[in-house]
């Protein structure tokens, strides 16, 4: 197949762009950089099926193409108050730019949602079936509530242009590529236990989050795409930690004897995430393979080369 994969060079991306070439599909990673890295497609360049192409979704372009994930959008929470017009015009006005290239080109569109569209649940674990909790207009809403502005633009295209278009709603994931300064939870964490600083846990640590190792997401995102399911469909693991957890087994893995220290709690933090993975499991026959702490051995292995 013929794909654009918007947001190709941020971490999920490129993993994605990298499976996609490996299974003999061509790809054009599209990304205006903003939070991707060239570097990460780096060693992609070379291959005869992948093209880069640096530029910004916000901005309509036309090209050939059967299969468009479009993952483009800054996704770290502390991003969120640095570029939160940006976040919001690209997964408004971006989404609609991918959805008329995949009317106009007769193509499928992946898009990546986020359980962030649940907010601060009131129910637990979320399923697909759940409208979520969230707030309108706090430093979250740039992001929460373009993504379900993007559902509904998504939803309101294919209803009635018939544009062909699957959602999935992605969970907390981890691998290797997050950037180190990234400010979510895996990647502070190993880069302290590693260069032996405290882990910083803010709030108490009782805070719930599923981790997803990014190989069964793509692996999920492939399922998806491969499906004529609209959705929207949960992809995340079903396997709930608190966070000081987490930070124990960090620790636990480094051995390098970092501390955890505790901070203030983050504004709109949510309390708990899950996801209800039921839907995944029936219509993709997807679920996740690895465990959390098999995928931050990985992870970590990586931070430690790179
Ligand atoms: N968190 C933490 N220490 C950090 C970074 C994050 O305790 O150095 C917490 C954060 O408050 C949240 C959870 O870890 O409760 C997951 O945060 P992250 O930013 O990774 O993603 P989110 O699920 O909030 O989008």
């Amino acid at each position: 197949m013929k794909c654009v994969v918007t947001g190709g060079a941020g971490f999920i991306g490129s993993h994605l762009c990298e499976r996609l070439l490996v299974e003999g599909h061509s790809v054009l990673c599209v990304d205006n950089l903003g939070s991707g890295k060239k570097w990460n497609v780096k060693r992609l360049m070379r291959e005869e099926g992948f093209r880069f192409l640096k530029h910004d979704i916000r901005v309509p372009f036309n090209t050939e193409v059967e299969w468009i994930f479009d993952l483009a959008s800054r996704a770290s929470p502390v991003d969120f108050e640095r570029f939160p017009v940006e976040i919001a015009m690209t997964n408004s006005l971006g989404t609609f730019n991918m959805l008329e290239l995949a009317r106009k080109r007769g193509a499928r569109l992946v898009f990546a949602s986020t359980s962030e569209v649940y907010g601060d649940p009131e129910e637990h674990p979320q399923k697909e079936s759940y409208w979520g909790h969230v707030n309108p207009n706090g430093v979250r809403s740039c992001y929460d509530e373009s993504k379900r502005f993007a559902e509904a633009l998504i939803f309101s295209h294919k209803r009635k242009l018939g544009t062909d278009a699957g959602v999935v709603r992605i969970f907390n994931t981890y691998g290797p590529r997050m950037r180190k300064d990234d400010g979510r939870v895996v990647p502070n964490f190993i880069t302290q236990a590693l260069t032996g600083r405290p882990l910083s846990v803010y709030g108490d640590g009782k805070q719930t989050r599923s981790f997803c190792y990014v190989d069964d997401l793509v692996d999920g995102l492939m399922r998806m795409m491969g499906s004529e399911e609209t959705g929207p469909v949960n992809l995340g693991s079903p396997v709930e930690f608190g966070i000081l957890e987490v930070a124990k087994v960090v620790q636990k893995l480094a051995g390098t004897g970092s501390k955890i220290v505790f901070g203030p709690l983050p504004k709109d933090d949510p309390v708990r995430r899950r996801p209800d993975i039921t839907k995944a499991k029936r219509v993709l026959k997807w679920q996740p393979k690895v465990s959390l702490e098999d995928g931050l051995k990985r992870t970590m292995a990586w931070f430690r080369e790179n």
